[in-house]
């Protein structure tokens, strides 16, 4: 009877704070690692980065083959991102087609490091029944070298990812002063 019990509390937790779709963090456990991440900074001096990602076109995606598909494509993408990073670099679907990446400590690789990840993906198609599908997104990125929270380095991301999306998508954008 306990065990049932503490079977059904775990469960309970991992819905909490994961996304069901992908398996990836959730939007609520996306922001307790902003917290640690802002009390490193202010204990320690350890500066993050936050980049978010939105794939791109990806209306059309679901328009051509099928919300299914789209699903698929969600699913493989991140999970093809969660192999290509450090462990230690968390992931989190923050809403529909979004994703926030936390990079908990910053290097002087950081920045080129993802842009060759996305680079890469978006070189390397997914097959579904049979179909060759091309993904690409468009990825912003800021650091807190320059910003005191969490949210307004997500903030300075998402207008990064804003550029990035009127000047051509598929790209990497970050903040001069990162
Ligand atoms: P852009 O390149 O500017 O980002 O264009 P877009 O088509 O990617 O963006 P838009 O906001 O027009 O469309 C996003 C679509 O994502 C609309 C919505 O139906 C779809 N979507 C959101 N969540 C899911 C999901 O969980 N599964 C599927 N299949 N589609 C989803
Ligand atoms: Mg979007
Ligand atoms: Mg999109």
């Amino acid at each position: 009877m306990y065990l049932k019990n503490e079977a059904a509390q775990k469960k309970l937790e991992y819905i909490t704070c994961h996304d069901i779709l992908t398996g990836l963090m959730n939007r609520y456990l996306a922001v307790s690692h902003f917290s640690s991440c802002e009390s490193r900074k202010m204990n320690e001096n350890i500066d993050y980065a936050i980049a978010i990602l939105d794939i791109d076109d990806f209306k059309n995606i679901n328009d051509i083959y099928g919300h299914d598909c789209g699903d698929f494509i969600l699913k493989s993408y991140t999970q093809e991102l969660r192999k290509k990073l450090d462990p230690q670099i968390k992931i989190a679907r923050w809403g529909g087609e979004e994703f926030v990446i936390i990079f908990p400590r910053l290097s002087s690789e950081t920045v080129f490091e993802l842009d060759t990840i996305r680079e890469l993906l978006s070189l390397s198609p997914f097959i579904y029944n049979g179909q060759i599908i091309h993904v690409s997104a468009t990825y912003g990125m800021s650091s807190s070298r320059h910003l005191p929270s969490a949210f307004d380095i997500l903030n300075d991301a998402d207008s990064n990812l804003l550029i990035g999306k009127q000047n051509g998508k598929n790209r990497l954008v970050v903040s001069q002063k990162f």
